[in-house]
Formats: C-alpha cells, sequence, structure tokens
C-alpha cells in the first residue's frame, strides 16, 4: 500500500471516528470510499434479541433506484444467506440486465457482521445493473463491513453504558431515599408525639384555645403522613404498573378553576392568576388530572415562595396546553434533566422537605393521558411547568 493510500484511510479514519452518532458515522463512511467503490444502495440487517427476526437498522441509496431505501428489502433474502453461511455472499443476476431492466437486475454484495464476536447481522451492498464487484471493490466493501460492525459495537457499548449511568444513579437515590424518608417520617411523628404528650401530662392543664391549636397540629401533621404515604405507594403502583385509571370526559378549566379556589380559601395570601380560553372537555382521570395541578401547585408554594404563580391554559391545535409559572429561584440546567425521576431532589441545602416523588407521579399520571410535561427554567428569574393534553385523546 502506498503512502497516498494510507493517508488517505487515515483521514477518513479520523472522520469516522469524530462522529458521535454511529449512523452519521457510517453515513461518513459509505460517502468518503464512493470515489474508490461505487454502489448503489446499502443496508445493514441486525438480528432483534427479542424476537431473532433480521430488521433494517440501517440503510442509504447513494445511487439509482433511490426508492429502495425506505424498505430495503432488496437484500432481506441475501442477509439471511450471509447469516447462515457465516461469510460472503456475492449475487449477480442470471439473465443480462439488457433484458430484464436495470432496476430490476440486482448486483448483491454481502459481508458477515461480528459484533462482540457474535454474527449478529449482515451488510448488504447493491449495484442495480451492474457492474459486477471487482477483486478491488470486494476488498473496499470488506474494509466496510469490518469498520460498520466496530461502529455497531460502539454504538452498543455506548447505550450499555448510558443504562448503566442510570441503573447507578438511580440507586444512589434509593440510598438518599432511605435518609430522606425516615427524615421525612420522623419529622410529622415527632410533632404529633410531642404534642399529644404534652396534651396528655397529669401535671398541667392547657386551656381550650391552646388545646385546640396542639390539636390542628396533630390533625395537619397526620395528614401530611397519610400524604407522605400515599405518595410512596402511588409510586410503587405506577412503576408496576398497577394503578388504576378512570377515564370519563374532563373540564380542564372547571378542574384548574376549582383548584384555584380551594388553594386561595386556604392560602389567601398567595397571589394567584389564571387565564383561561374556552375549552373543550377531554377524555382522562380527574382525579388524577387534580393530583398532577396540586402536586405542580404546591411545588411553586414550596419552592418560589412569595412568588406569583400564573397559570395559562390554551387550545393549541387538537392539544390542551396548561403552564404553571412561578418567578422563584429557579432550577439550575444541570438538574433539569432529572427532576421527573423518582426519587430525584435537586441538591443543595434544603430547607424545604420533599421525597422526590411527586414530579415522578406527575408524569407517569400524564403519559398514561398520553400527554407530555416538562420544564423550563431560568436561574433567577422561575421556573415553568408545562402540560399538554389531548383533546381526542380516547383511551
Ligand atoms: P419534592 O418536592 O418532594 O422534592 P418533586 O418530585 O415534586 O419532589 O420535585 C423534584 C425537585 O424539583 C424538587 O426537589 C425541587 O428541587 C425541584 N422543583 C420542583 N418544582 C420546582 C419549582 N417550581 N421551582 C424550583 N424547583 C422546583
Amino acid at each position: 500500500m502506498d503512502t497516498s493510500t494510507l493517508s488517505f484511510l487515515h483521514e477518513i479514519f479520523q472522520d469516522v471516528q469524530q462522529k458521535q452518532d454511529w449512523k452519521t458515522a457510517l453515513d461518513t463512511l459509505f460517502v468518503s470510499l464512493r470515489s474508490s467503490f461505487v454502489f448503489d444502495n446499502v443496508a445493514i440487517y441486525l438480528e432483534d434479541p427479542k424476537t431473532k427476526t433480521l430488521e433494517v437498522a440501517y440503510a442509504r441509496a447513494v445511487g439509482r433506484g433511490k426508492t429502495a431505501e425506505a424498505e430495503a428489502v432488496w437484500g432481506e433474502a441475501l442477509s439471511h444467506e450471509v447469516i447462515t453461511k457465516g461469510k460472503m455472499v456475492v449475487m449477480e443476476p442470471k439473465s443480462d440486465p439488457l433484458h430484464i431492466g436495470r432496476l430490476t437486475s440486482a448486483y448483491l454484495l454481502g459481508f458477515p457482521l461480528y459484533i462482540g464476536s457474535k454474527l449478529n447481522g449482515a451488510l448488504v451492498f447493491v449495484r442495480f445493473g451492474g457492474p459486477e464487484y471487482s477483486e478491488l471493490h470486494i476488498q473496499i466493501a470488506s474494509l466496510q463491513a469490518f469498520w460498520a460492525a466496530a461502529l455497531i459495537e460502539r454504538r452498543d457499548l455506548q447505550e450499555a453504558r448510558a443504562e448503566l449511568d442510570s441503573v447507578q444513579r438511580q440507586m444512589r437515590l434509593q440510598d438518599d431515599f432511605v435518609s430522606t424518608i425516615s427524615h421525612e417520617l420522623r419529622t410529622p411523628l415527632g410533632f404529633i408525639k410531642g404534642y399529644s404528650t404534652s396534651l396528655l401530662r397529669q401535671d398541667t392543664t392547657w386551656d381550650e384555645a391552646t388545646q385546640r391549636e396542639f390539636l390542628s397540629i396533630i390533625d395537619e401533621e397526620a395528614d401530611r403522613l397519610t400524604r407522605l404515604i400515599e405518595d410512596m405507594l402511588e409510586s410503587a403502583r405506577l412503576q408496576s404498573n398497577t394503578l388504576q385509571f378512570k377515564f370519563s370526559p374532563v373540564r380542564i378549566d372547571a378542574l384548574l378553576r376549582d383548584i384555584v379556589v380551594r388553594i386561595n380559601t386556604l392560602r389567601p395570601e398567595l397571589k394567584i392568576s389564571l387565564e383561561i380560553q374556552p375549552l373543550p372537555p377531554i377524555h382522562g382521570d380527574g382525579v388524577r388530572l387534580s393530583q398532577v395541578f396540586d402536586n405542580i401547585f404546591s411545588n411553586a408554594i414550596k419552592y418560589a415562595p412569595g412568588s406569583e404563580i400564573i397559570i395559562t391554559v390554551r387550545s393549541i391545535g387538537d392539544k390542551i396546553r396548561v403552564a404553571f409559572a412561578d418567578k422563584g429561584e429557579g432550577i439550575p440546567p444541570d438538574y433539569l434533566p432529572f427532576i421527573f425521576e423518582r426519587f430525584y431532589r435537586v441538591p443543595g441545602e434544603r430547607t424545604v422537605t420533599g421525597t422526590g416523588l411527586g414530579l415522578y407521579i406527575c408524569k407517569q399520571i400524564i403519559m398514561a393521558h398520553h400527554g407530555n410535561i416538562w420544564v423550563e427554567s431560568v436561574l433567577g428569574e422561575g421556573t415553568t411547568f408545562i402540560i399538554e393534553l389531548s383533546v381526542e385523546s380516547i383511551l
């Protein structure tokens, strides 16, 4: 091999390696060698680990017969043959292309793909109407097949690493959760125990107003414990897919108005503004949707104390979009991708109690409605939670 060929290959190698996405890397690989090896279409068929059937993992049309790209059925039979034999297969039309039409006379060249030392699929090139593959072409194509297998292996490794990271993060969150939950359980229990012991003391008598004050604290703390236990049970049910939903026509505008009235009665000092357009009903579970709105409200109250809460509800096409905006501290961008995860709480100094379950539960409920929930936040300016539900979501 001469030095110019070597430096040509080296350049391509660098170019391909730099591409993060495996499909873009493959595009670069095939396009950059096209000056030395011409083909019309290329496709990669990989075995689905679950169904054991062959699926098109990558297809690209660069030359004639571009419509063949989408289905990539042209190479399926050959890939089965390549996989059965475990070696390269060349298939050329028996009749003369001039007689059977160029696009139906496919010159196929297939290579087995060994990924992680296992035969996992095949890479097939096609030339419609020829010419035949020369020895040099076969060598270049086999180099590309080898390279493609390495890129797919890299993709598999990247996916496995991302999964591992997510499992590790989940395990860390579970650990944190145990300490959070014991704190969350102890605090209300401490109040309940303290105030009831005080009330039961033989050596002291309390006037009626004090007795009522103590009892109302006990009552509130007992409610807090109940909510906490319900959240835990609910998140477990959501995770095991055993939470039942009762779907019926729901008026989102009425639901939100009720919540705002209820919250304003309990907390008259809160400034809440509600902008609503007339809306059609949606098909949903009203109780669960109220739970989502309640949760986002209580987060705004907890994490953006003193801020106005602005709720806007609009209908956009066949969707209803509800936005809850506060003008609190906001959430640092690094933490935003995780806040809907189970048990996740933004790290930092903690004065506000919580378990990290609320937004996870919200997301699961919205997903059960085939809707979408996301957050937009600017540090120092505020946070907006947006929920989108389909008007016609007949589930
Ligand atoms: P919890 O409130 O129990 O911690 P959530 O799942 O409801 O759990 O919320 C996850 C995290 O998202 C919270 O710990 C908080 O840091 C952050 N967060 C949620 N809502 C807001 C908000 N409106 N402003 C700032 N941070 C928020």
